[in-house]
């Protein structure tokens, strides 16, 4: 029987038509062969028995704000882990938010309840899911900061539970990091204040984030990660790429770090751009540039 009847039958929500461009802000990837959408920690459960059970590649996505797929797609199952799960329960100081909840909503959430320290990664476009993975941070901020405890389906389908220790979480890294364990719920801890002044707080980081990256284009954010002491843009910057391209693909004028998706971007054009960006970084400064966006081929 083919995959896709077969999830058919499982009863989760799923889609047969879908490329990832439209599954990521880079807005490039071809098509997929199943995605899924589910709604509950058991229909998680059974994809994921579904696809080990047959040998079937599979990963799991938030709003694949850090992804940049092949046009050639993906041959197997993507779990989209994203608006459908994303309920969300408050006591006091603490949060307990499911995987899906965009970082967006959330610091809507947290501001309409008094709750701060969230506010400097409110920008982020990504899932809370997404942000523990990658231990997302923004203007001296970390998700890691405000984590109590995160609820996980492990490589053997079992629901776990690590306290932020145990989740290693380090320079965009997590105790997840190169594996497929998925990030089920997530809570976290905050300090009171009144919704007013964590609002504005919002609103000021929205303005600098607008007035320094590039938006208005697709893009995953930093295509590199921080060398130890120095800064990817600074060192693109200074090696004279800003506004190099590749056809569609160019490093930002506005912030050279990011590299964008001027409108017809292929997965080709940006990684000859990034090894073209690498080569000359490494020979003017010695530095290698190691990507922080993920590179997803089709049998990943
Ligand atoms: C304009 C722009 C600005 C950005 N600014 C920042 C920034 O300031 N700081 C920063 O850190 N990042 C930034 N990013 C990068 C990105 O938004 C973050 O890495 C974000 O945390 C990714 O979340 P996501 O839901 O989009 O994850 P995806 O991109 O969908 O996935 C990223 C990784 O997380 C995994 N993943 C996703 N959901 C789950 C889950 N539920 N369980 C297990 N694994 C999961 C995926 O398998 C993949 O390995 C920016 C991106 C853009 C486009």
């Amino acid at each position: 029987m083919q995959i896709v009847e077969r999830i058919k039958k499982l009863g989760i929500e799923y889609s047969t038509n879908e490329v990832m461009k439209n599954h990521t802000t880079f807005k490039i990837g071809g098509p997929v062969k199943c995605m899924v959408f589910p709604k509950t920690v058991h229909e998680i459960q059974m994809i994921l028995e579904f696809v080990k059970k047959n040998k079937i590649n599979f990963m799991t996505i938030g709003k694949g704000s850090n992804l940049l797929f092949d046009d050639a797609g993906y041959d197997g199952v993507i779990i989209k882990i994203a608006d459908n799960y994303a309920k969300y329960h408050i006591e006091d100081n603490v949060i307990v938010v499911e995987a899906g909840i965009s970082m967006n909503n959330l610091a809507n959430i947290l501001a309409d309840k008094g709750l701060t320290g969230f506010e400097p990664l409110s920008g982020i476009p990504g899932t809370i899911g997404g942000a523990i993975m990658m231990n997302a941070g923004a203007y001296e901020a970390e998700i890691s900061e405000f984590v109590e405890e995160v609820t996980l389906l492990d490589e053997n389908n079992n629901v776990v539970v690590y306290a932020c220790k145990d989740m290693q979480f380090s320079y965009r890294r997590s105790v997840l990091t190169n594996t497929k364990m998925i990030v089920l719920q997530v809570k976290l801890r905050f300090s009171k204040d009144l919704p007013s002044n964590i609002k504005k707080r919002i609103d000021e980081y929205s303005e600098r984030r607008a007035a320094r990256q590039p938006l208005e284009f697709g893009s995953a954010g930093s295509m590199f990660k921080r060398p130890t002491g120095y800064f990817a843009g600074k060192l693109i910057d200074d090696a004279g790429l800003r506004g190099f391209a590749i056809n569609d693909a160019q490093v930002s004028e506005k912030h050279a770090g990011f590299i964008i998706n001027k409108g017809n971007a292929t997965f080709d054009d940006v990684m000859q751009l990034v090894k073209y960006v690498q080569k000359i970084v490494f020979d003017k400064f010695n530095v290698m540039l190691e990507q922080e966006v993920k590179v997803i081929k089709k049998d990943n």
